[in-house]
């Protein structure tokens, strides 16, 4: 035992002193090449364009080819440190391989010979490489409440992302999914601080897992700082008025959280908050991410953002103004990227003293050093040692028990579910025979929706649903989200005389970004009379939703007899669609958010109390404050869960010391099933009013029928602080409730 503990700690000291060693040796590499760097060597290093600047046809360009000359423009005239992006869609890997080579070659002819980094979007799996494999969005994956399912799919990510040739991975979005209208709610871990602080840290741990020299690890990117999930009308990039009391206790923990886990890179939210663009907040960028968080990393640009302070939002009067700001706020490289301006603006301003030559060299520093930590100045090229890494059939094995995990059961009347296997079954909706309808943004387009570019092997629900009943199964749903035919309902109604019943698939197509904005959370009208008609043919109907936000279905909700919550869950979203329907899984995903059941009554599950109970006439109260549809955690099994009393290790937590919290947990139906053990808090009274639940911690455990199961979390002061009114963090002293499915207990807490 002694010398098992003795040797760990050998082992930690030589890592620790390994790094540290590496650390200096690097530091050393990166000030001798500053010291021999031209000006211009040093901007173009903090200049990042998009593959369509160099490649043959520009940003059209559909096989990936360079242009020699544009390529050499970029990378021996304007020196440009970064490229990122694909051109029209995802390329074959041996193309990425071809391109990053040829890309590392031009940059072996410059005076320094410093290697270009490359940049590519892979938000859930490696997005611009074809046959890659793609796993359920991020609020899928918080659906599964299973880390190690992140950190799996983070490492495959990370694996077929090196074996393209490429070492910066844009991911994970750590935006807290706080506004469901917002088209880049799919990206989020959903509403909550406490999971998308540990989801995300834990996806940092994965890309970066084997240290960045290994090919198997590639640099994370945090994203995107701060709170550009906040905006007030739900719109991609629009303002946000967000009180710092608020960005505080929601939006930055996850950053803080991240960088602990050492994120060697961070992206900025194109948006403004209380009118500051957050690209030219110098608080923001230096103030807080630098000095308060210690961050050392890289801090990159989001698109085109820093010529959008002058265009878009007007608090830079020049172009150069623009740069001016941004770059003294503590931009290191600017995302320009469909051009040079930025490279002549930055020189410009540097002759005219307007940004210091010690902000060049941080930002280079900076630059350079990511660089050398991803071994690009050892071996710029591919490697061929990563080569056997994409691809691998066991990788659709964990998207597949991703995308299970995350199928999050909402309804299930009468225990309609799992249906039986000769069941005649009609198959309807715009979602039906589609495969962007399951996957959503980022995959293989930016947009998602372009069906060519998935793998030939993907499946439709029709396609699953009908091996799963032997051919019995009627497919109405038409290939394409908007064919007219899916909405059809006449042919909906005469399809149905011969079914047993309807599984009607609905919800959202592929979206990202600015063009999945929305005016009505609504699910639309086609839709709603689709599930209308389904409903009026007197048939039991399954509504599976496949959607990257909860549009709303208050109206068709009680004739609909079951409903599943798919998400857009990546690759195998039809297989396990299909085995939770008909049993083969037994479904364990708990909702990421709160499903609103009207527009005007967004109320998240860690409301205030006056957001909780609502006056109805002097000392008349109701507490009906969040009533959603669906609250924050819900999801059925196949099976039943009944839990023992809380017990704790102590009446009252003193000072630094934890408490330990148990609940015993016994399946007591009649099939094994995975069950997530969500721990919640809620301080009785405090200084500022105090959240009526908090998640604490989670453990997800598998039971079999009749077993029984102690969990156990431990807390300390930390877990349950808050931010007060001097935006300090805070445990204050008082008597804390404890929640835990159907359990209660309660402790005080003295400092
Ligand atoms: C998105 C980022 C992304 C970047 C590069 C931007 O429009 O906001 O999330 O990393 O494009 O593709």
């Amino acid at each position: 035992m002694l010398f098992k503990r003795l040797s760990a700690v050998l082992t930690l000291f030589f890592l620790f002193t390994n790094l540290h060693a590496q650390t200096q040796d690097i530091k050393t590499k990166v000030d001798k090449l500053i010291g021999e760097m031209t000006l211009d060597e040093k901007i173009g290093q903090m200049t990042q364009v998009t593959l369509g600047v160099v490649a043959k046809g520009g940003g059209g360009n559909e096989d990936g080819s360079l242009d020699p000359d544009a390529l050499k423009h970029a990378v021996l005239d304007y020196k440009v440190g970064s490229i990122l992006n694909t051109t029209a869609h995802a390329l074959p890997v041996e193309k990425w391989r071809a391109v990053q080579t040829e890309i590392q070659d031009e940059a072996k002819k410059s005076r320094l010979k410093i290697p270009v980094i490359y940049g590519l979007d892979g938000m859930h799996g490696q997005t611009y490489t074809l046959n890659s494999t793609l796993f359920p969005q991020n609020i899928a994956m918080a659906a599964t409440r299973n880390p190690s399912l992140v950190a799996e799919a983070a490492h495959i990510t990370a694996n077929e992302l090196r074996s393209s040739g490429v070492r910066w991975e844009f991911a994970p979005v750590l935006d807290c999914g706080r506004q469901p209208l917002w088209s880049r709610f799919p990206e989020t871990f959903g509403e909550d601080v406490y999971i998308g602080k540990t989801m995300g840290a834990t996806a940092i741990q994965a890309y970066q897992a084997d240290g960045l020299t290994n090919p198997t690890g590639v640099a994370a990117c945090m994203k995107h700082y701060l709170a550009y999930s906040g905006a007030r009308t739900g719109k991609d990039r629009s303002p946000s008025y967000i009180p710092e009391i608020e960005l505080r206790e929601y939006y930055l923990p996850q950053f803080r959280e991240a960088v602990k886990a050492g994120a060697a890179t961070i992206m900025i939210n194109s948006g403004e908050i209380n009118g500051v663009p957050v690209h030219a907040s110098k608080y923001l960028l230096t103030d807080v991410l630098r000095t308060e968080l210690g961050f050392q990393g890289l801090i990159v640009t989001d698109w085109e953002d820093i010529i959008r302070l002058h265009t878009r939002h007007l608090v830079a009067n020049s172009p150069r103004q623009a740069v001016v700001l941004a770059i003294n706020a503590g931009i290191d490289m600017s995302m320009v990227p469909g051009d040079y301006s930025f490279f002549d603006l930055l020189k410009e301003a540097v002759q005219k003293n307007e940004v210091p030559m010690s902000r060049i060299d941080d930002a280079v520093r900076r630059i350079l050093t990511l660089k050398y930590r991803v071994g690009l100045f050892d071996n710029p090229n591919p490697e061929p040692a990563s080569f056997a890494n994409f691809g691998r059939p066991e990788y659709q094995q964990v998207a597949l028990r991703a995308a299970q995990e995350a199928m999050t059961l909402l309804k299930n009347q009468n225990n309609i579910l799992p249906l039986s296997k000769d069941k005649k079954v009609l198959i309807a909706g715009p979602s039906g025979s589609s495969i962007a309808p399951l996957n959503g943004c980022w995959s293989y387009t930016w947009q998602g929706n372009q069906e060519q570019w998935y793998p030939a092997d993907s499946k439709t629900i029709g396609q699953t649903i009908s091996e799963k009943t032997g051919g019995k199964a009627i497919v109405i749903s038409a290939k394409g989200f908007d064919n007219p035919q899916n909405f059809d309902t006449v042919r909906l109604r005469s399809a149905a005389a011969d079914a047993d019943v309807i599984v009607l698939c609905l919800g959202e197509n592929a979206y990202a970004e600015s063009p999945g904005n929305i005016r009505d959370l609504a699910l639309p009208e086609n839709q709603m009379a689709l599930a209308r008609a389904a409903a009026a043919t007197g048939k039991p109907v399954i509504l599976v939703l496949t959607e990257g936000r909860p549009r709303l279905i208050t109206s068709i909700e009680p004739s609909m007899q079951g409903i599943l919550m798919a998400y857009w869950s990546g690759r195998k979203t039809a297989e396990a669609i299909a085995d939770v329907l008909f049993g083969d899984y037994n479904p364990s995903g708990i909702l990421p958010y709160s499903y609103p059941r009207y527009s005007g009554e967004i109320v998240l599950y860690d409301r205030k109390h006056t957001e909780d109970v609502r006056e109805v006439f002097n000392s008349d109260m109701t507490w009906d404050g969040y009533n959603p549809l669906f609250p924050f955690g819900w999801g059925l099994s196949y099976t039943q869960f009944a839990y023992g009393p809380i017990s704790l290790s102590a009446p009252t937590m003193k000072g630094t010391e934890n408490i330990t919290v148990n609940v015993t947990v016994t399946n007591t139906g009649s099939r094994e099933g995975k069950h997530t053990v969500e721990l919640y808090s809620h301080q009785q009274y405090a200084s500022i009013t105090p959240n009526m639940q908090r998640l604490r911690a989670f453990k997800k455990i598998n039971l079999k029928p009749g077993e029984t199961q102690t969990v156990s979390f431990t807390l300390s002061a930390a877990d349950l602080a808050f931010v007060n009114a001097n935006l300090k963090t805070v445990t204050e002293p008082g008597n804390f409730d404890l929640m835990i499915g159907s359990q209660k207990a309660s402790f005080g807490y003295e400092p």
